[in-house]
């Protein structure tokens, strides 16, 4: 059996600043608390942090299964991700069996919650997170374009997002929020094996859908995000609702028959991956009580 502890990994993009401060400020408040014990803490990408930037070579978020070959073996986060599953991972030096990944986003998300799949251990944490915190859950699942992300290496794992917030720009509004959630991991564990805490009856999710593009001409983006859309993700759309407006200040609308729920409108970072925003559908699970003895069995 190895020791139940979570993993919280910071700066994991370069340039997301407020998640690597909140954790400074958190371990120098912890100290030597019981907190401490259950806790592991790493930089995710130290050198892009260094140098402001999302990443060196590739994002390390997306690194976590890719097959190293003569043109990636000397990739920085290729070689930084395979670091941190052999000193944290579960059959690393320092095993944790758990990971909290903690990001910003530009995008008007408030404080959320990122899960990879449908595991069981996912859904205990989440379904937990959600009925403290009230966060809302993207399902990020089915997605073929985009994979490798680092909590898909341990066995249980989640992402916390916050935005909005610009990139390398501080804002302590956003740490103490991470503070807060902090807080609450520390004592998680403790709390779950001496039935302090229980599930709640239901989870509610965002699914993902798929995710589109900007409207281009030749490559290039020629539409911005709606003033409409702009600000207003986790919220509901319908056939006709304005998604951009061009250069010509046409609008161009939401023409699916279905209703759904858009999210990271116009995160900075997901132009490069040509994502203007990802589409959603809402979904309720009942709650498993298996979910907790599946979480609490490593
Ligand atoms: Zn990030």
């Amino acid at each position: 059996m190895i020791e139940k502890k979570i993993l919280i990994v910071s700066g994991t993009h370069g340039n997301e600043l407020n998640p690597v401060w909140a954790v400074k400020k958190f371990r120098n408040l912890i100290n030597t608390s019981p907190q401490s014990n259950s806790l592991e803490f790493i930089l995710g990408n130290p050198k892009a942090l260094e140098e402001g930037l999302r990443y060196i070579d590739v994002d390390l978020n997306r690194s976590f299964n890719v097959l190293k070959t003569a043109s990636n073996q000397n990739f920085y986060e290729v070689n930084r991700s395979e670091y941190l599953i052999s000193k944290y991972g579960i059959q690393g030096t320092k095993a944790c069996p758990i990971v909290i990944d903690l990001h910003t986003t530009t995008s008007c998300m408030g404080t959320s919650i990122v899960m990879y799949g449908r595991r069981q251990r996912d859904f205990c944490l989440a379904a937990i997170l959600q009925a403290k915190f009230g966060l809302p859950i993207y399902l990020h699942e089915k997605d073929v374009n985009q994979t490798g992300f680092l909590v898909e290496a341990w066995p249980c794992g989640l992402v916390i997002e916050i935005g909005p917030v610009a990139q390398n720009h501080y804002d302590s509004e956003i740490t103490e929020r991470f503070l807060i959630i902090l807080s609450f991991l520390g004592d998680l564990i403790n709390n779950l094996e001496n039935n302090k805490i229980n599930l709640p009856s239901e989870i509610s999710l965002f699914v993902h859908q798929k995710s589109i593009d900007y409207p281009r001409a030749n490559n290039d983006i020629n539409a911005l995000i709606h003033p409409l859309r702009i600000n207003n993700d986790w919220k509901m759309i319908e056939e006709g609702d304005p998604l951009f407006l061009n250069i010509k200040n046409e609008t161009i609308s939401y023409l699916g028959k279905e209703k759904i729920f858009p999210l990271f409108i116009g995160e900075a970072a997901y132009r490069e991956k040509n994502i203007a925003m990802s589409f959603t559908k809402k979904e309720i699970l009942k709650c498993d009580p298996a979910w907790i003895s599946a979480f609490l069995s490593f």
